[in-house]
């Protein structure tokens, strides 16, 4: 039996974060870790898949630098398929080769003491790893996600990979069905459709990236339509079959066969926790499977079990991922904090990318939540970077006046999106972003005409709102000049006098009428 003050399961993104941040403070602590240290992210998912989506970007930057004034002719790229493998190796460098030889010596001189093995619960207070029994004050579970296999008959009959496989694989596919539409598949089909495979995605709802908002979705199917990627929305694969010539044959719900070399299937992730024996530990699941917890990150009916990643099922990303991790181990210091999700951003890393953050539902309490779009080709850069516009969409509350939610497709929205992210975080109001100033020409420049439409929105509805209280409360008002604001408000309901507003703009007249205003506070 071994004790430690804090014993993580899980060595990924949250739990190496939580184990490296602890033992600095002066915990002891263990790591118990099955696979990689440092989890999917730098190996088998973000970093590698990023990095292919950079070579193909590159790929068809390329075959438009006679459009764009750079070259007398379009580069000679080379056969696509052979270019997939120079970026597959790129790929693998990037991703250290799938070997976490450097992370886990790092981590163990750092102090922490790692255990590898499956980790399983064998009591109220212990946990079993390669026969050696752990003991903690603090538990932290981070064992992340894995993906979700759907139920087709014959599935089992065909070599299909899942994301890890067709983010790890040195050449492609000749012909790709990607069973599924979310921003994996979308990234995953853009990688090997740029490099030359024939490439379907089959999604069963109504969009693709079914939880952005539909006119953005729509334009992120335009876009991979345009590259040459077939997509069939709607639609189930009802039968799987491996051919004799060892190819996969798919029977989908719309009638359609399709033959293809490989198929991947990028059909959602759910929580890894089955198999821990968690009950013996007296968490109960969720309805996804996933660890329940409160703000503190601390687990549901639990004094000193925490849970952070995407085994949590909230906002399943790295950063979220990251962003628990702090919460914990300020926490288990002897902190007290909160985790405030109002402003995870999240992306999809195709060419454009997909980004969103907040919320553009209006189902919260007393919110009136309104929308303003602009076109990406309405603003300058769009022109000087001969770009193929795109879409910005804002959604703010009405009632409190501050941005609700943010969703862009479009060059680079993956970076400009973070002035959103910041201002639904820290609830900037609606009059003061519509006051900020951005540089010409960027891309940035897309949030000044749709938030001045919020902003002024969010003034009329103040006002219109204002009008109503007072006819519902019949108000007799007092009306008294505020010396601070210099507007004219009842003292007892806080309306204001329509008539008696100063123009912010025309210093004179202000003076003129503070005289105005001061005998008429002097006669009440
Ligand atoms: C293809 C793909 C691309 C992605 N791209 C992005 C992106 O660009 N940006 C982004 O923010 N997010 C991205 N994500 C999501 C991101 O990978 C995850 O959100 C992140 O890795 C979650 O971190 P985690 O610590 O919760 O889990 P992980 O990093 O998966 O760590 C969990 C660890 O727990 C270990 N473990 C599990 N059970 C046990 C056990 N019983 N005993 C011992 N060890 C155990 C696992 O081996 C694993 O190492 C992507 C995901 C996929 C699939």
């Amino acid at each position: 039996m071994k004790n430690f003050d804090v014993v993580v399961l899980g060595g990924g993104t949250a739990g190496e974060a939580v184990a490296k941040n602890l033992v600095e403070a002066g915990k002891s602590v263990a790591l118990v870790e099955k696979l990689r240290v440092g989890g999917e992210c730098a190996y088998i998912s973000c970093m590698p898949s990023k990095a292919m989506l950079r070579s193909a970007q590159a790929r068809t930057l390329a075959k438009k630098l006679l459009a764009l004034g750079a070259a007398t002719k379009n580069p000679d790229l080379g056969d696509a398929f052979q270019a997939f493998e120079i970026a597959a190796r790129r790929r693998d460098e990037i991703a250290s080769y799938r070997n976490d030889t450097d992370t886990a010596s790092e981590i163990i001189k750092s102090g922490v003491a790692l255990f590898r093995g499956d980790g399983v619960f064998t009591g109220i207070n212990s946990l079993s790893v390669n026969g050696e029994s752990l003991t903690w004050i603090d538990l932290v579970i981070a064992t992340g996600s894995e993906a979700t296999i759907p139920d087709i008959p014959g599935l089992s009959s065909i070599d299909y990979w899942r994301s890890d496989q067709a983010i790890s694989t040195p050449n492609a596919p000749k012909s790709i069905a990607i069973v599924g539409g979310g921003p994996v598949a979308c990234e995953l089909a853009q990688i090997f459709s740029r490099f030359g495979a024939k490439t379907t995605i089959i999604e069963f709802g109504d969009q693709l990236a079914g939880k952005e908002h539909p006119d953005v979705a729509l334009r992120l199917a335009a876009n991979l339509r345009e590259e040459g990627i077939t997509i069939f929305l709607n639609t189930e694969v009802t039968k799987a079959e491996l051919t004799a010539e060892k190819s996969s044959r798919l029977t989908l719900s719309n009638g359609q066969v399709l033959m293809c070399d490989r198929v991947i299937i990028a059909a959602g992730r759910h929580p890894q926790t089955s198999g821990l024996n968690l009950g013996l530990i007296g968490i109960e699941l969720g309805e996804k499977g996933e660890i329940l917890i409160d703000g503190d990150c601390r687990v549901l009916g639990t004094k000193n079990i925490w849970a952070a990643g995407d085994v949590t099922a909230i906002a399943p990303f790295t950063h979220t991922a990251n962003y628990q991790a702090r919460i914990i181990v300020e926490n288990i210091l002897g902190g007290s904090r909160k985790a405030n999700y109002s402003a995870i951003p999240r992306a999809i890393y195709t060419d454009p990318p997909v980004t969103s953050v907040g919320n553009f539902s209006d189902s919260e309490k007393n919110t009136k939540i309104l929308t303003s779009k602009i076109e990406l080709s309405d603003v300058s850069r769009n022109s000087t970077d001969s770009e193929n516009g795109g879409l910005l969409i804002l959604a703010a509350n009405l009632a409190t006046g501050v941005l609700a939610g943010a969703s862009a497709i479009g060059p680079h929205a993956d970076e400009w999106m973070a002035e959103a992210t910041l201002a639904i975080r820290a609830e900037i109001p609606l009059a003061v972003l519509e006051d900020v100033v951005h540089a010409f020409p960027t891309f940035g420049e897309a949030f000044e005409i749709p938030l001045r439409e919020l902003a002024r929105q969010h003034r009329l509805f103040n006002s219109e709102s204002k009008k109503a209280s007072s006819k519902m409360t019949q108000c007799e008002h007092e009306f008294l000049l505020d010396e601070l604001t210099k507007e004219v408000k009842c003292i007892k309901c806080g309306d204001l006098d329509d008539e008696m507003q100063l123009p912010n703009h025309a210093l004179e007249i202000e003076e003129e009428k503070d005289e105005f205003y001061k005998t008429q506070v002097s006669f009440e």
